[in-house]
């Protein structure tokens, strides 16, 4: 990415919007956790049944006003401003590079977050309304839980993830700051 219009406020995820090309699914799952507008060409492929071409991945992006994250070199050099290629490495990794080369910054604030599977803003519930959807242990032990408004996906705060026992916000503890409560 060039260095114009890189400044840290315009990568905040309360206004950046990306696309995580294909391989990059773990990251798209963690960016919208983090509460950016991430659509993912692996779910955007599978809704359309075919391959989506670099081409229109970019005029996509170009038309929503996204960034786009890929692992193609060759597919970064089509627009070196609006796509940025992304190194190997784990999802920490990624979000390492993104703080410290890219100028992102994280902070975790859960009614900001959005659901892993559909990239909708989680909204909060009412306890008594989830209770049938969790275990009886989640339910005496959190207080605060939101809930995706397309596929009903219940989250809490340090279970974001289903199948995460370990909480995210404690596996990405040194990339992501300020936690809000
Ligand atoms: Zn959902």
């Amino acid at each position: 990415m060039s260095t114009n219009n890189t400044s840290k406020q315009a990568k905040n995820y309360h206004s950046i919007k990306l696309i995580c090309d294909a391989m990059l699914g773990k990251l798209a799952r963690t960016l919208r956790f983090l509460g950016f507008d991430t659509l993912y060409v692996g779910e955007l492929e599978q809704s359309l049944s075919s391959a989506l071409p670099d081409p229109d991945i970019l005029e996509l992006a170009r038309e929503t006003g996204r960034f786009i994250l890929t692992r193609d070199e060759m597919f970064s050099r089509m627009d070196s401003h609006r796509i940025i290629l992304i190194p190997g490495g784990s999802v920490e990794e990624n979000l390492n590079y993104l703080k410290s080369k890219q100028s992102f910054s994280f902070t975790f604030v859960q009614e900001d977050s959005r659901c892993y599977k559909c990239n909708k803003r989680v909204k909060k519930v009412p306890k008594k309304s989830i209770e049938k959807m969790v275990n009886e242990k989640t339910f005496e032990h959190h207080h605060a839980f939101f809930q995706c408004p397309s596929c009903n996906q219940v989250y809490w705060k340090g279970a974001h993830f289903k199948r995460d026992e370990d909480g995210i916000l404690s596996r990405f503890s040194g990339v992501i700051e300020d936690e809000i409560e």
